[in-house]
């Protein structure tokens, strides 16, 4: 049993927190949000997250894990202080490090001999050496302690699974000494452990986004060739993907990534290399294919309606969140989406399992229906932004029934193309053959 802190209680130190207590130690989740800490003493997550509240309340049941706004308190007999606050992009697609910064700042001054300080934040090549400064500069009597990197790998909507059975732990330090404390609080994860140096560790955390986001925008890419030349690309990415030097993950063609990682990661990166004088052309180009994913799910909605305005159309999405099963809207397409159909004259319905308040904060022009069989009443044309699983089972029937025509551009590819023709649909997916094939 160790005594460890987390620092920033939002999707991944929540995660961080309530797993390590459930793997036995003693933990500390600390946010300067009182809401938030307010909300978790009192049984309320922060996120939604599968399996998420089990897992808080199992461990506080326990008295495994307990929730502070007090650095004073969660360092007190920390040996393991975690930072996992927010890193946003800043004005020139940078890192936002201030979070960082004042997490180091409080640190500083609560400092334990022998604390071992981990960023789980993804932060920019070099953070990690910036943070001991912070910390040697704010409180120069600060005895020993050490910096290392463990960046997080875990996917929102199996968070836990994730945090629980990693692919792999990274972990980075200069002091051999600390990595090896890192590597055995993991152990029982019973995952390869990659020990490097704190630079190299935090370059493996945005050059694993960046690849995932190239495979994305290279499928995409694929798929526009083939609409052009009457391919389907499901059955491109399934032919792809047995081979085992390609794999079958990321092959997903459709309204391209968003979320709270890949594009402020994407974008960070190209930031670094520019800082160097690089020109990071791969990375400039997966971005450039993602954001016109988006322009072109309205094309495609409006080549559907064969209008060339969506003036008096009405339009219904189903699907809000950036993937299923999270309620993260940060960077989610059909926030961009919404705005440019509202901004071409189409009133816009949506309907959402989970995402729906924070969807309302962003886009307060859409209208948010309880139901999707609601939601399609009246509506010109469906859109499928997110692939949540219970969309697969819609009843299509009476969905025509209410809606005003029957169209759908199915932005995710969860449909049959043939099917949806054969039900009456007007149907587009993405990078397949019009109607079927
Ligand atoms: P988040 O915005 O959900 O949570 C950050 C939390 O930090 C907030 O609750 C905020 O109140 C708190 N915070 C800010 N400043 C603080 C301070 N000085 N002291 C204490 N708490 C403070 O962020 P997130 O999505 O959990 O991401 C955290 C980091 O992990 C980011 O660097 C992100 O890139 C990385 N990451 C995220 C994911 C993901 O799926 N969300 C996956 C892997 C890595």
């Amino acid at each position: 049993m160790k005594n460890i802190c987390v620092i920033g209680v939002g999707y991944v130190g929540i995660i961080t927190a309530a797993s390590f207590a459930d793997l036995g130690n003693r933990v500390v989740a600390l946010d300067i949000d009182q809401e938030k800490i307010a909300g978790l003493k009192n049984g309320k997550m922060p996120i939604y997250e599968p399996g998420l509240k089990e897992l808080v309340d199992r461990n506080v049941e326990a008295n495994r894990i307990h929730f502070t706004t007090s650095y004073e308190e969660g360092l007190k007999d920390a040996e393991f202080a975690f930072i996992a606050v927010g890193t946003p992009s800043g004005v020139d697609g940078e890192a936002d490090l201030q979070y960082v910064a004042s997490a180091a700042r409080s640190i500083a001054e609560h400092i334990n001999k022998g604390l071992i300080i981990i960023n789980k934040s993804t932060v920019p090549v070099g953070t990690g050496d910036w943070v001991a400064d912070i910390i040697k500069e704010q409180n120069p009597k600060a005895e020993k302690f050490a910096v290392v990197s463990c960046p997080e790998f875990l996917r929102e909507g199996s968070a836990i699974s994730d945090f629980m059975q990693p692919h792999r732990i990274v972990v980075g330090s200069l002091d051999a000494e600390a990595a090896e404390k890192v590597a055995q609080l993991h152990l029982s994860l019973r995952a390869p452990i990659v020990v490097t140096d704190l630079r190299t560790a935090e370059m493996i955390k945005y050059a694993s986004n960046a690849f995932l986001a190239t495979k994305i925008s290279f499928i995409n890419e694929i798929a526009n060739i083939c609409e052009d030349l009457g391919a389907d690309v499901m059955e491109v990415s399934n032919g792809m993907g047995f081979d085992s030097r390609i794999g079958s993950s990321f092959l997903n063609a459709g309204i391209g990534y968003g979320g709270s990682c890949f594009p402020k990661d994407v974008k960070a990166l190209a930031f670094m290399a520019e800082e160097k004088g690089r020109h990071p052309q791969l990375l400039h180009s997966v971005m450039e294919i993602n954001t016109d994913r988006r322009v072109m799910a309205v094309e495609q909605a409006k080549s559907l309606l064969g209008s060339k305005d969506l003036t008096g159309k009405t339009i219904g999405m189903l699907g809000l969140s950036f993937k299923p099963n999270t309620d993260d809207m940060r960077d989610a397409p059909s926030v961009t989406i919404a705005n440019l159909l509202i901004k071409d004259g189409a009133a816009v319905r949506a309907f959402d399992p989970i995402a729906m308040e924070e969807a309302a904060k962003l886009i307060p022009g859409v209208e948010m229906v309880e139901s999707p069989y609601k939601m399609a009443e009246g509506c010109d044309l469906l859109m499928v932004n997110t692939e949540w699983n219970e969309f697969r089972q819609l009843d299509f029937r009476r969905i025509k029934k209410v809606m005003n025509e029957a169209v759908l551009f199915d932005g995710r590819n969860i449909y049959d193309p043939e099917k949806m023709a054969k039900l009456g649909f007007r149907y587009r997916g993405v990078g397949r053959g019009y109607n079927g094939r």
